[in-house]
């Protein structure tokens, strides 16, 4: 897969333009999920798409809300009408895809829209946006505090074997390493915090607190 190819003045650049359409992915465990949840609730006014999700609902959430919950089936026609921005396979376990059309609109009618979806996602958009040229789009990387951290919030619940625990965290190391294709780094130290860094670099192309590649990486 092709990785970003630019400058540090380059990243600095597009990191200071306002954001249209933000893309947040990160490692495993790094809390994306949870990050998007606290936008949802205290950001109300940020238009965040909806994913389109093979998996059933977990408890408390709702159909049209958190996730789009359709049928093997009914993804598979999504597929084939071409209307999913991206889509993967993530955990090896349920698929999950960004409707193109809401998204579509969303910028259209000038609004900042936001994905959060995992790397294979990311990188996907990136290429679709690589190929039509003309959408303005940041792409950023939600990290741990630090490796100890993500282990830590990986293992924690302690209900991983301990050969699935190391799966995790191989995967875990790889996805660390994208970091470099990301235009932006947030460290999500506390949820709301990370939430509001985001906002703020979707809505005024500030990063607050966000790490921007140095000029000679
Ligand atoms: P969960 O099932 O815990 O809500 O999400 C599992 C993973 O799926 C997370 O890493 C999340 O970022 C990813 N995900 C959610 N929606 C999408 C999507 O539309 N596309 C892709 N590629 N990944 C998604």
């Amino acid at each position: 897969m092709a990785e970003l190819d630019l400058t540090g003045t380059e990243q600095r650049a597009r990191a200071q333009r306002p954001g249209r359409l933000v893309v947040l992915a990160g490692p495993t465990a790094v809390g994306k999920g949870t990050v998007a949840a606290a936008i949802r609730a205290e950001h109300p006014d940020v238009w965040m798409s909806v994913s389109a999700t093979t998996r059933p609902p977990r408890p408390g959430e709702i159909n049209g809300v958190h996730y789009l919950f359709v049928s093997d089936e009914e993804f598979d026609q999504m597929v084939a009408q071409d209307q999913l921005l991206e889509w993967a396979t993530v955990h090896q376990v349920a698929r999950y895809g960004t409707p193109r059309g809401p998204v579509e609109e969303a910028l259209a009618a000038g609004r900042p829209a936001l994905l959060e979806i995992d790397l294979q996602g990311a990188r996907q958009v990136r290429d679709a946006l690589g190929r039509q040229g003309d959408v303005d789009a940041l792409f950023v990387f939600l990290a741990p505090p630090s490796w100890e951290e993500l282990v830590r919030r990986l293992v924690g619940r302690g209900t991983e074997t301990e050969a699935e625990r190391q799966r995790r965290l191989a995967t875990a190391k790889v996805e660390l390493a994208a970091e470099k294709e990301f235009d932006v780094t947030i460290v999500n130290r506390e949820v709301s915090a990370a939430a509001d860094e985001l906002v703020a670099l979707m809505k005024f192309g500030a990063p607050q607190g966000a790490t921007i590649p140095p000029e000679d990486q």
